[in-house]
């Protein structure tokens, strides 16, 4: 048993300062207090937020950050589908023992920067050649490896890709993504589930590639039929062009589609959702379905920008998530997405509810809760009595901090700190960063080093 100490902890309803934490030898919280009898294990001159929870990613995505930014000025402008062809020629050549030094080394930066579960939107699960690995799960497994190691939550959520555009056979870029069939993609999600098992912290979602992945009416048959205690992930609407397509071969766009055909609810989780017309925006809302959105990548892709005044105001429930990882660092994506709203509509207040109209608190709170569902976890409390003990300290040192009153420090903490004042994570009990080392982090990088320098598309 352990007792923390720390100068303050975020609890759902408000600050605890001082704050004490005391967990059992497996991490699991016994009690939050802001006194105790019992002996201080370690104090921490720092706040303590609870941990984020990463709702969207493709770990091999890492190995490519910041190489699509060099642009021919003499040809068409760059966009999404070119940026895709660059992902493609690096998903043709990664191997098992490459995505796991990749994906190890991603969320052990992801735990720096306070992400505490990660749900991995995992496509890349064939051969190079497009064969099945004589273990299914082969990829998925070096995934769960990869966050034991370091000892982040994941959410492994095996990706049902069947198609390449409505209606349309796989191109050769895509012959790693593809399940044949309904019984592949199946057999392929059972395996996944073996290798969950060898992991405490790891468990199973369920996903479809996007509307133009696989042939409208398995997904609806999967939605209906499938496992129906998984959290469901798709992509959907992202780009322009896919509602085009979606239009001509439906007759309708992919959301107004799915609404028609699928019982949706807050099983599932609609990945960027960018371009919606308000009857989807209503839609989803009421039909208690989540979006996730991932700013940065968005950002970065040119995707759009989500409706989120409106969806919010309509009781809609959002996580974000880090996707391509051109950024992994939770407060700049919560950033850019206010931001973003804040530009568009020249109003500040993006981020309320009709019960909180603190910024900081409301943005922490809602992608906690939705990105908690996201992972299939059902926990009402960030630190509830029995949970493992994940969360995220800020030096409380900071100037701003330490000069903050309780009511603005949520606040100051989303807005005006940086990855520089993140003092440490607790993942599942343990501190494993510690002023931005990660505890085995000499290893990691060795292994990501060697790795990189093999692929060699970075050099
Ligand atoms: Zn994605």
């Amino acid at each position: 048993m352990k007792t923390y100490q720390f100068k303050g902890l975020l609890d759902n309803s408000d600050w605890i300062i001082p704050a004490f934490v005391r967990v059992d030898d497996e991490g699991r919280i016994l009690e939050v207090a802001s006194s105790t009898s019992h002996p201080i294990s370690e104090a921490f001159d720092n706040y303590l937020i609870p941990g984020f929870q990463n709702a969207h990613s493709h770990a091999f995505q890492y190995a490519m950050a910041g190489l699509a930014e060099r642009h021919a000025t003499n040809q068409t402008p760059d966009d999404f589908w070119s940026w895709r062809e660059a992902m493609y020629d690096l998903a043709l050549r990664i191997g098992p023992d490459d995505l796991e030094h990749i994906a190890t080394m991603l969320y052990s930066e992801m735990l720096r920067h306070g992400y505490t579960h990660v749900a991995e939107f995992h496509y890349v699960h064939h051969e190079k050649n497009g064969e099945q690995f004589a273990n299914l799960s082969e990829m998925g497994e070096r995934l769960v490896a990869a966050a034991k190691k370091v000892g982040i939550g994941i959410t492994l959520v095996p990706i049902f890709y069947q198609k390449g555009g409505f209606g349309k056979a796989p191109n050769a870029g895509q012959i790693r993504f593809i399940s044949a069939s309904k019984d592949d993609y199946l057999k392929l999600l059972e395996a996944s589930e073996q290798s969950t098992d060898l992991y405490q912290h790891a468990n199973l979602g369920i996903g479809i590639h996007s509307m133009r992945g696989v042939e409208p009416k398995v997904i609806a048959e999967l939605a209906a039929n499938g496992p129906q205690d998984l959290p469901f992930h798709i992509h959907v609407s992202e780009q322009l062009k896919e509602i085009e397509d979606s239009i001509a071969y439906l007759g309708q766009r992919p959301v107004e589609w799915m609404l028609n055909n699928i019982e949706m609810n807050d099983r599932y989780h609609l990945v960027h959702a960018t371009h919606l017309i308000d009857m989807e925006t209503e839609g989803i809302a009421k039909s208690g379905a989540n979006v996730v959105l991932c700013p940065s990548t968005e950002g970065n892709l040119g995707d759009g920008i989500f409706p989120l005044r409106q969806f919010q105001s309509l009781g809609g429930n959002w996580s974000i998530g880090t996707d391509s990882h051109i950024g992994i660092n939770p407060l700049e994506e919560l950033r850019i997405l206010d931001y973003g709203q804040r530009l568009i509509s020249h109003k500040r207040n993006t981020f309320y509810s009709t019960e909180e109209g603190d910024s900081g608190k409301y943005a922490i709170a809602m992608s906690w809760k939705a990105g908690r569902k996201a992972m299939n976890k059902k926990a009402v409390a960030y630190f509830e009595i029995g949970d493992y003990f994940n969360g995220v300290m800020i030096d409380a040192q900071v100037p701003l901090l330490a000069n903050t009153r309780k009511e603005d420090l949520a606040s100051t903490i989303l807005y005006a700190t940086d990855a520089a004042m993140l003092a440490g994570t607790f993942a599942n009990g343990e501190l494993v960063v510690k002023a931005g080392q990660h505890r085995i982090q000499d290893q990691i990088r060795n292994d990501f080093n060697k790795t990189i320098k093999n692929l060699k598309n970075r050099s």
